[in-house]
Formats: C-alpha cells, sequence, structure tokens
C-alpha cells in the first residue's frame, strides 16, 4: 500500500520542514505496511535527503527537467535528482498543466525519467465533470497520449494517481465517490489492456487522490480497489497523517481480504 504525502509549494521554513518530516518518518516506522513517500518543495530536498538513510521512508520531486545539466534557469534535471538519492519523480500534476505543460512534455519526462531509473509517479484526471461522459474521452486521451513511446515493459515501473482536478484540495465530503473511483480505475485498466495486454493493465499500481482524508480512506481503498492515496494539504497536518496511516495499516491493497 502507497501513502504518498504531496507537499506542493509547503511549508513556509525548513524548520516546519523538518518537523513534519520526522514525525511522518516516525509514523512510517511505525505502520510499517505501507510504502511512505514524501514530496516537499525541490529547495528542502539535500536537508531532508540525509534523513531517509535506514528508514522506510522515500523523496520524491515534484517535477523534473528531463535532461542532465545545461542552460534551463529554475530547472531541477531528473538525472541530478537520481544522483542525489531520489527515486521517485511526480509527475504531469494537474498544478503542472495549469502551468501549461502538455501530455507530449508529460511523455517526454515520464521517457526520461524510465530511462535513468526513477519510478514516475504519473498523475491523470479530468478538469470537470458533466452529465455527457466526456471526462472519460478526456482520461482516455490523457493516459494514451503520455504513454505514447512507453513500452509493455515499462509500464510496471509507473505508478498511476488517478486525481480528478476538481476534486484536489477540498473537503473531505468533496473527493470523488468511492464506486466512481473504482469506475475510472477500471477505465485505466482497460486502456492499459488495449495498448499493452491485460496482465500488465492489472497488475500496475492505481492510486486515487483528491481530499483523501483519515475519515474517507478506508471506503477509498476498499471500494475504489486502489492501491494506495495520493495525499495534498492534509499529507501537512501530522495527526492526520498518523490517522491515516492508521487506516491504511490495517488494510489491504484493492480492499482485498487478508
Ligand atoms: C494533490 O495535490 O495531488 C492532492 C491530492 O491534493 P489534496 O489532497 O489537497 O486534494
Amino acid at each position: 500500500m502507497y501513502f504518498i504525502a504531496n507537499w506542493k509549494m509547503n511549508p513556509l521554513t525548513i524548520v516546519e520542514a523538518r518537523k513534519i518530516f520526522a514525525s511522518t518518518k516516525k509514523y512510517a516506522s511505525n505502520f510499517r505496511k505501507t510504502k511512505v513517500i514524501v514530496a516537499p518543495p525541490a529547495l528542502f530536498l539535500g536537508d531532508l535527503l540525509p534523513k531517509i538513510k535506514n528508514s522506510k521512508l522515500d523523496l520524491a520531486i515534484q517535477n523534473i527537467y528531463p535532461g542532465e545539466t545545461g542552460s534551463f534557469t529554475g530547472e531541477v534535471s531528473s538525472f541530478m535528482a537520481k544522483k542525489a538519492g531520489i527515486k521517485y519523480a511526480i509527475i504531469g500534476h494537474s498544478e503542472r498543466r495549469a502551468m501549461g505543460e502538455t501530455n507530449d512534455i508529460i511523455s517526454q519526462k515520464l521517457k526520461n525519467a524510465l530511462e535513468i531509473g526513477m519510478t514516475p509517479i504519473l498523475c491523470l484526471g479530468e478538469k470537470t465533470r458533466s452529465d455527457s461522459g466526456a471526462y472519460l474521452s478526456e482520461l482516455e486521451k490523457q493516459i494514451k497520449e503520455s504513454l505514447d513511446g512507453i513500452s509493455k515493459n515499462n509500464i510496471n515501473s509507473i505508478i498511476f494517481a488517478y486525481e480528478p482536478v476538481w476534486a484536489i484540495g477540498q473537503k473531505d465530503g468533496n473527493a470523488l465517490g468511492a464506486n466512481e473511483i473504482f469506475e475510472m480505475v477500471v477505465l485505466i485498466r482497460k486502456v492499459l489492456t488495449e495498448k499493452y495486454d491485460r496482465h500488465v493493465a492489472e497488475s500496475v499500481l492505481i492510486l486515487y487522490g483528491g481530499s483523501v482524508s483519515s475519515k474517507n480512506i478506508e471506503q477509498i481503498i476498499k471500494d475504489g480497489r486502489v492501491d494506495g492515496v495520493l495525499v495534498g494539504h492534509l499529507s501537512l497536518y501530522v495527526e492526520e497523517v498518523k490517522s491515516i496511516l492508521e487506516v491504511l495499516n490495517n488494510l489491504s491493497p484493492r480492499g482485498k481480504k487478508k
């Protein structure tokens, strides 16, 4: 089971970041059945990296530039992140898509991360929902275009995070319903079956993100049948992180009976 903490552009200071990180690390070692990955702002990664030694926890970078070094002001390359010891990279988060990141750019970043041996956390999700069902084709297009040129052998190295954009950063009552999450998980696996094969589609990890809390997480895992969650704003509240990990520790991925 996976718990990915996306801190976004928070907290304000390294002192606060260290505190949140220390508590998250403690809970990750108390609730060992869940793989915990923290994605802090890039500025804090260097400070936090030595603290993951001999721990169950890993760090992710929130974005990468697909390359090594060069004249790309403001960017951090996948190569630098990997060399520094960061294994995971969030790619295609909706907040970056809103800044102009296209499926084509996301596909380049994905390929690059895979090539250098990082595990990409690929974020996908529709912007809005309507009765017309257009959100289904929107998701399908995102999957197909993001995975363009990616071979079957690499698919299991990607963690998929389904995050309906309209459900991000809300109160937990506004998360997508667990049955609807399951419908989207089925859709992702169907698209992957058509593009690759059933075996690959079944084994791939799919997480849900969008206003997850300790209150709705059990149902999301059990009925949404996901392999874990990506949590944004509440991952900065350590008591909530503890409660979420406590619940996750008693569940099996996809809500399977133990
Ligand atoms: C996110 O940032 O990907 C996210 C899921 O945020 P939140 O948990 O705040 O909805």
